[in-house]
């Protein structure tokens, strides 16, 4: 049923109502890498304007049975961005004209249909989302919204909702989701601590098998309830971490992400760009090929840790944490069934143990490591990600290959 005609609840990301894109101001504009879709009522209102304006917009579309897409440029771009970064659609006609791909990202909504909700989210893919979101120094939240016509209802789903057995088990999967966000918001405990407790629990989670057994949600919730109670105090202090771990991991993953980047029959420009931040990064640890590491490339890693990545991650200690936050709230616990062969809790620890270790290389490559540095790794990883099937599957493989691991050997990652 829709949003609008079925009276939804609305949840929405704090940073949702302060977000208003950039334009050319952005670094990375969201017009390049991913196929555009138009709508089919906005694409007959191209073919209209062509006709009456002189506009010739369709020249760049190719029609499609929901309407069109947009053709790209050699460069991966789309042609209706002008030099001056503005969108000539809008510069031409007006913001009315633009399809429901472009006027809604990098809004999302998630509707879980058994308790009449929507959550609506940003995409951190969005430079501008992103630095909203991660770099606040607010805890990421959700803020319930009770008005019976919020606009934001008209953002249409950009996921498939998602589908508990029934109401009981789908509050229960909310709860568990609720209480991994407070888990991790516990600033009187060290991160290493909160980061090790997600990483107990995560093992935990996979065998409980959460979207299969209301007894397996509500068991495992009151593993969680009890952990929080207890501050932490029963995962244990001396947790053994080793930064070699890290680094081998890390660099291993680069190297792969380069060569799956390297094999593409196109490069789009989030390609380049990851592919550039990578680089800088291994060339920071003073690595030429990633395939032959020595003692040396190890010793730049533990001295970009101590001179920007620790020092900074303390001094901000809102950015992993709303990092992980914003990931729990995106709805990664409620998968469907058939898409949950590995724990997506996993994937989350995976994206931040990326972002710190590539951190490390970038920061010394830069000499610095500051907000936007940070928020580069972070925006241009996650729309890489988000717009390449290929390198989803291989981080699921690597999920896959981690979820054989110890948790004691996972701990080791986080330093
Ligand atoms: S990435 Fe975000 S800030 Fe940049 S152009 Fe797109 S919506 Fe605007």
């Amino acid at each position: 049923m829709d949003g609008m005609t079925r009276r939804y609840k609305l949840e929405l990301l704090n940073s949702y109502e302060n977000f208003k894109c950039i334009g050319s101001d952005c670094d990375f504009t969201c017009c390049s890498s991913w196929q555009i879709d138009i709508d089919k009522p906005t694409h007959e209102k191209y073919i209209q304007s062509d006709k009456q304006q002189g506009t010739r917009l369709t020249e760049h579309l190719i029609a499609t049975d929901a309407g069109a897409t947009i053709r790209l440029n050699e460069r991966g771009e789309c042609p209706l961005i002008q030099e001056d970064g503005l969108c000539s659609v809008v510069c031409q006609l007006d913001e009315t004209y633009l399809g429901n791909h472009c006027t809604v990202y990098p809004r999302m909504r998630l509707d879980y249909n058994q308790s009449a909700t929507s959550r609506i989210m940003l995409s951190i893919s969005c430079q501008e989302a992103s630095r909203l979101t991660v770099f606040n120094p607010e805890p990421v939240r959700l803020v319930r919204d009770f008005s019976e016509q919020h606009s934001a209802l008209q953002i249409p789903l950009l996921a498939d909702s998602y589908h508990a057995s029934d109401n009981r088990h789908e509050g229960l999967l909310h709860t568990i989701t609720e209480n991994f966000v407070k888990l991790i918001q516990l600033r009187s405990v060290p991160m290493k601590k909160r980061l090790a407790t997600v990483i107990f629990l995560t093992d935990q989670a996979q065998q409980y098998q959460l979207n299969e057994s209301i007894e397996h949600c509500q068991a495992f919730n009151n593993e969680v309830v009890a952990l929080l109670k207890s501050q932490l105090t029963t995962i244990p202090d001396d947790i053994a971490t080793d930064r070699y771990n890290q680094f081998d991991l890390v660099t291993r993953i680069s190297r792969l992400l380069l060569k799956t980047i390297q094999a593409q029959p196109i490069i789009y420009p989030v390609d380049h760009k990851v592919s550039q931040l990578i680089t800088q990064s291994l060339q920071g640890l003073a690595i030429e090929d990633a395939n032959h590491l020595n003692g040396q490339h190890y010793q730049n890693y533990l001295d970009a840790g101590q001179r920007y990545v620790t020092p900074y991650l303390d001094r901000n200690p809102h950015i992993m944490e709303n990092l992980v936050g914003y990931h729990l709230l995106k709805g990664n616990l409620l998968f469907p069934a058939e898409q949950n062969r590995m724990s997506p809790l996993l994937l989350i620890m995976l994206y931040v143990l990326l972002i710190i270790g590539l951190s490390h290389g970038y920061a010394r490559y830069h000499g610095t490591l500051d907000d936007e540095k940070l928020n580069e790794l972070i925006f241009s990883l996650h729309r890489f990600i988000d717009h390449s099937q290929g390198t989803q599957t291989f981080l699921a493989g690597v999920c896959e290959k981690l979820s054989a691991t110890s948790p004691e050997q996972m701990y080791t990652f986080f330093d």
